[in-house]
């Protein structure tokens, strides 16, 4: 475990830059006297005779008591803080300069520069926040959208931690059980005391394949899905793009094989980001540049969860590559029959006979025909089963690993209770699930993994 240290701390937790406003944090037992040093009140009051959860007003001075800038000085008393430390807060004008000389001037009178994320380092020492919570605010503060903000809301409130501690507890339970029953191993596995203990195991189980198969959902909300356009050249796939996201970000042209770069295009449908990505041409060429293009469009579809496959309608059916076509099998897709507006000679069936799709739509992305179509049928496909994440704890890819181990624990004390193994079996089995359950929350991780997890956060926080 990681443990406090007692100095004092200091950061500017605002983006360096003009600003309006720019914010000094400082932390530690030294913080109030510290900050006394470089401030003077217009009140001439000292800023340890505060209240805690009060403002003062007044200047920050040089040792010469030149004024260095016009503040407002907010203070939270320990233990009813951000770190249960003392805090002070220095809002002084945004900007480079008055910040950095505050800092400096904080530095020369005794405090130490925070790390990354030292701040929330410290609310969890300190007992304030669990590891889940922590991680929530990283979450919070990398939010790009409402959706993604309202999981991380939930989890700095405690939801996860909640749900995570109310699975310990059920392990707890049936460790007890276990022990209690120690005799039955000997017996009948119809047993009652079996039965339910296997049952209780199954049920602890479900609690956790369920926040296993949202993290799925809060992956999506978080960082998107990827829709990969797939199709020959000179189909209308850079168009399609330009079309979906209204922008003349590809170029479009004429000469087959152009579009040799994915390019990457972010729209956001209800909240959930859609990555598009334009793949080059795919056919077989021996054009050195754009045969590393077609191997980028390979890549893109085994990364996409979304295929949208352009054809042109003007033309007789293109057979596609064998290698694309085994690799849509798991994938969603969506076939896009493009130029519309012209004379068609694509015939539906025919495609249909060379690999299968549900999802086909005629459009023309020169007129603009079919776009909502398009884009509805994307939605209908991205939000297949509705993202209710108002009642849902989501959880994020480290905690998904762990609890996967726990799962495989609970897996070998269910067998191990089956086979009439010795009730020490089960135990350790089940002690293991609890155990890795803690470094969800931060109980039991390792110092190394919780420091990495702290430096991901930004400075000042
Ligand atoms: P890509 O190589 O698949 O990316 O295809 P582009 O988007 O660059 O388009 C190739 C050519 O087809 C360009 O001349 C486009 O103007 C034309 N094109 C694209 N979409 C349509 C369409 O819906 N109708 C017609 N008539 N032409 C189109």
């Amino acid at each position: 475990m990681l443990t406090g240290t007692n100095d004092t701390i200091a950061a500017i937790s605002t983006r360096p830059g003009e600003a309006a406003i720019g914010i000094i944090k400082i932390s530690g037992n030294d913080s109030i006297t510290v900050a006394d040093k470089i401030f003077i009140a217009n009140n001439k009051r000292k800023i340890k005779n505060q209240d805690t959860y009060t403002l003062i007003y007044g200047n920050i001075v040089d040792y010469n008591k030149n004024i260095i800038d016009e503040v407002v000085i907010s203070i939270m008393k320990k233990p009813r803080s951000y770190t249960r430390e003392n805090i002070v807060e220095i809002n002084c004008h945004g900007g480079i300069a008055p910040t950095t000389k505050i800092l400096e001037l904080l530095i020369e009178s005794g405090v130490r520069i925070a790390e990354p994320g030292e701040f929330t380092k410290r609310a969890f020492i300190n007992g304030r926040i669990d590891l889940t919570q922590a991680e929530a605010v990283i979450d919070i503060i990398n939010s790009k959208t409402e959706k993604s903000l309202m999981i991380a809301a939930k989890n700095l409130k405690g939801d996860l931690k909640k749900e995570i501690f109310r699975i310990k507890d059920e392990i707890l339970e049936i460790m007890a059980q276990l022990e209690a029953s120690i005799d039955f191993i000997e017996e009948d596995i119809n047993l009652i005391p079996y039965k339910k203990l296997l049952n209780n195991i199954e049920l602890i189980q479900k609690s956790m394949e369920l926040l296993i198969a949202d993290e799925r959902k809060g992956d999506i909300i978080k960082n998107g899905v990827k829709v990969a356009i797939v199709g020959k050249p000179n189909v209308g796939k850079s168009s399609i793009l330009n079309l979906l996201s209204r922008k003349e970000k590809a170029i479009v042209t004429e000469i087959p094989g152009t579009t040799r770069d994915a390019i990457e295009e972010i729209l956001y449908i209800e909240g959930i980001p859609l990555m598009l990505i334009d793949t080059a041409g795919i056919r077989d060429t021996k054009d050195k540049i754009e045969k590393i293009g077609v191997e980028k469009s390979i890549k893109c579809i085994e990364e996409a969860e979304i295929v949208l496959i352009v054809l042109d309608g003007s033309k007789e059916f293109e057979k596609l590559d064998n290698g694309i076509i085994e690799r849509l099998e798991k994938k969603k897709v969506i076939c896009c029959i493009n130029k519309k507006d012209i004379k068609q000679k694509l015939d539906i069936d025919n495609i249909k006979m060379h690999f299968p799709v549900e999802n086909i739509i005629r459009i023309s992305a020169l007129k603009g025909y079919g776009a909502k179509k398009l884009e509805n049928k994307i939605k209908e496909i991205v939000v297949e089963d509705d993202i209710d994440i108002e009642n849902k704890v989501i959880i994020n890819i480290r905690q998904r690993e762990i609890l996967k181990k726990a799962n495989k624990s609970l897996i070998s004390a269910s067998e191990a209770i089956m086979n009439k193994l010795s009730e020490e079996f089960p135990s350790a089995d089940l002690k293991i699930a609890y155990d890795l359950l803690g470094e969800i929350t931060g109980d039991t991780t390792r110092d190394d993994l919780l420091n990495k997890i702290f430096e991901n956060f930004c400075i000042g926080k």
